[in-house]
């Protein structure tokens, strides 16, 4: 398989740098072609405009889609973003490597992202999504490293969670354009751990690497169930869980399978949302949140839970106010 890493650390000796080397040696000896564009080493000019292309189609006004779309027919770009497209069609897999910068990607990615993502030739039409160019089949991997660790990014913490964070590039960038994303491989506060830790880090890349195209892909939904650009065919169900009865020594052996399980469905776009009271709290309940086409769907899914044989279901199907109201 080709793998395009595209890689935006301008320091070759930083945790980044080594953890993209690290895959690039664990890639090439599972015998995948690799791909390297590491933009700062390459010098990539990161600004969009004229210079994107060498044809043009209105000199007075810079619209910069109808520009590529008019490169895409005229073979019009320039070498530099030619040459990034042409990778980017042959990849089995894109790994964008990066540390995390203002909550996003440093400006020479964001830069590759704006030239290199062109209409046309990339994107556009019914090329978008499951029928984009990754084919709904390919595959898109995030490889950060980041300043603050993992409880900032959780969810709870003063920062916004790290799914939100990585939004713009797994669904914006991969998925908009048919590749699925992975989950995301993320070395925390590399600068802060023990030289031990960032070891560990390097030898579980090269253990994850291994296994790149049989890794089950995150579930972000098709663009087919939003007919017309708008709101999801799919139904949402709000589930309010309580206990029938305390929990036993049985309720917490099986709790993490259950865990597990809600895991899984948040990976397969089952579950949207979900947050549970403490184990211990005498008025326990749990809200979940959860996308299916209909409501028998979701008592099938709830039925399979390890400790559905301990919980009530109070299953209430969801309205979209949003639209209600505009
Ligand atoms: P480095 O400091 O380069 O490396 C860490 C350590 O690893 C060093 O001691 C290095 O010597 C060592 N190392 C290198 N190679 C190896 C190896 N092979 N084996 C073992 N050790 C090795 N953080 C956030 O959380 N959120 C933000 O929004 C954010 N915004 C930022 C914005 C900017 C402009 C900047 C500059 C930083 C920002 N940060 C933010 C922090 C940034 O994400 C981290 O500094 C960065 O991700 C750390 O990774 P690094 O590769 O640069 O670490």
């Amino acid at each position: 398989m080709n793998v395009l890493i595209i890689h935006a650390h301008h320091e070759p000796r930083s945790f980044s740098s080594a953890l993209k080397d690290q895959a690039v040696e664990s890639l090439r000896r599972a015998n995948h072609e690799v791909v390297v564009s590491d933009l700062y080493s390459m010098g990539f000019d990161p600004v969009s405009d004229r210079r994107n292309f060498s044809t043009v189609k209105d000199a007075n006004y810079l619209k910069q889609q109808a520009e590529e779309t008019h490169a895409s027919e005229s073979n019009g770009f320039a070498a530099d973003v030619d040459a990034e497209i042409s990778k980017l069609e042959a990849a089995d897999a894109i790994i964008f490597s990066y540390p995390l910068w203002w909550f996003g990607v440093p400006a020479i990615l964001k830069g590759w992202i704006d030239r290199v993502l062109v209409a046309g030739r990339v994107y556009g039409g019914p090329k978008l999504f499951e029928g984009g160019l990754g084919e709904g089949t390919k595959r898109g991997m995030v490889l950060m490293t980041t300043g603050g660790g993992p409880d900032v990014y959780g969810g709870w913490g003063v920062n916004p969670s790290l799914e939100t964070i990585l939004a713009p590039v797994q669904h914006g960038v991969f998925w908009f354009n048919g590749f699925r994303p992975l989950e995301p491989f993320v070395a925390w506060s590399p600068a802060h751990v023990s030289p031990e830790d960032r070891q560990a880090y390097l030898a579980s890349l090269d253990v994850r690497l291994e296994h790149l195209f049989e890794e089950q892909p995150l579930v972000l939904p098709n663009a087919a169930d939003f007919p017309n650009w708008g709101t999801d065919i799919q139904n949402r169900y709000m589930v309010v869980v309580t206990r029938k009865r305390e929990p036993d020594e049985e309720y917490l052996h099986r709790l993490p399978d259950e865990l597990r399980t809600i895991e899984l469905w948040k990976r397969q776009g089952h579950v949207l949302d979900m947050q549970a009271a403490g184990v211990a709290e005498p008025n326990w309940r749990a809200f979940l949140t959860m996308r299916a086409p209909g409501k028998h769907d979701v008592e099938s899914l709830l039925k399979q839970l390890p400790l559905a044989g301990y919980l009530n279901f109070d299953i209430t199907e969801l309205d979209n106010i949003g639209m209600a109201q505009r």
